[in-house]
């Protein structure tokens, strides 16, 4: 990880600097990356992505919570998100993070509360995909999703995996055998080099290579990256094996090289916009800054406009 990356994130974990921002934050350029605050401005936004031929993934805010009763409000929103879809006739399924439905608090509580989430999928005939947080937290992430694939079934359920760990390629291997679909991405935590590889050139290759592990064992990935080598990589490879369009889509952030986005879609790829709404941000946007801290100038620009 980068020393900017690295820092960034330690500023962010600062009191101080996380009561301004939350404060200042929507004006000083949250917005570009929060589709709002409220569900019904969400879907006004996934109205507008479906009408440039985006499909969306939407994530309700929220991770670490500390209180039961937080966990709960957090499972009844990402219900919520599968009516809101339903009645509006959009086309997005949703992303959670198990932080959020309490994994921190008790492993059965959450187990619970994700599972009235995976079967509330089911039900909708939509899906729902368990985030990756950080490392401590992967393997009760996936012996979660495991557990709730047998009840709802691979059409209504996936999971993340980060390419920056090193046990991930053997994750692949072994969720490739159930079939299951899954997004890659680089991974967005601060991780220590006994867990993560430090030096981003083999978390690029190793990206590459779980992308292909998976789509040779004939499972839906979802390329998840802003990287256009890799992107521009993905296009050959699927080219060369004769891969489905079926089995692959292009995936990337809100507000995040939309220029791109559309432009695979015009090409006739699949690609869907992970957009995220409500009114506890502030983690997720202080990682997007992470990853390119040129976005904190764009901030600073908001600052001296006023
Ligand atoms: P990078 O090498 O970091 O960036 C490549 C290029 O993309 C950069 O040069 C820049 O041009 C552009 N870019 C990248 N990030 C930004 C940004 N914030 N603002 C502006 N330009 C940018 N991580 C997890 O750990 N768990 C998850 O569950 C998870 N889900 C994700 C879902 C989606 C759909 C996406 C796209 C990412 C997700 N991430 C998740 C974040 C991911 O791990 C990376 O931190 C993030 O995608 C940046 O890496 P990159 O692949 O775009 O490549």
């Amino acid at each position: 990880m980068s020393l900017s990356r690295r820092a960034v994130l330690t500023l962010a974990g600062n009191r101080l600097v996380s009561r301004f921002v939350t404060r200042y934050g929507m004006r000083l350029g949250a917005s570009r990356f929060v589709a709002g605050e409220t569900l019904g401005q969400a879907i006004e936004t996934v109205k507008s992505l479906n009408r440039d031929g985006l499909l969306v993934t939407l994530d309700h805010l929220g991770e670490s919570v500390t209180t039961r009763e937080e966990a709960l409000e957090a499972t009844q929103s990402a219900i919520d998100i599968f009516d809101a879809i339903a009645e509006s006739g959009v086309d997005s399924n949703v992303s959670v993070k198990l932080t959020q439905l309490g994994l921190d608090i008790d492993y059965e509580f959450c187990l619970e509360n994700m599972e009235r989430i995976a079967l509330k999928a089911k039900e909708s005939e939509n899906f729902v995909r368990i985030d990756m947080e950080d490392s401590p937290r992967v393997k009760a992430t996936i012996d979660i999703f495991k557990t709730l694939l047998k009840k709802v079934g691979k059409e209504h359920i996936g999971l993340v995996i980060q390419s920056y760990l090193y046990r991930s390629e053997s994750d692949v291997k072994d969720l490739g055998e159930l079939g299951v679909n899954l997004r890659i991405v680089k991974g967005a935590y601060k991780e220590p080099k006994e867990v993560a590889y430090p030096d981003k050139g083999d978390v690029d290759e190793n990206y590459k290579r779980l992308v292909a592990m998976h789509l040779k064992n004939g499972c839906y990935t979802a390329v998840a990256t802003h990287d256009e080598k890799i992107i521009e990589w993905t296009k050959s490879f699927v080219k060369e094996n004769h891969i489905p369009k079926d089995l692959y889509e292009f995936q990337m952030l809100y507000g995040v090289r939309g220029g791109l986005q559309r432009q695979l879609a015009e090409e006739g790829y699949k690609v869907r916009v992970y957009t995220p709404y409500g009114k506890d941000w502030y983690p997720y946007f202080t990682r997007r800054i992470a990853e390119r801290p040129a976005n904190a100038l764009f901030i600073l620009k908001n600052l001296v406009r006023d």
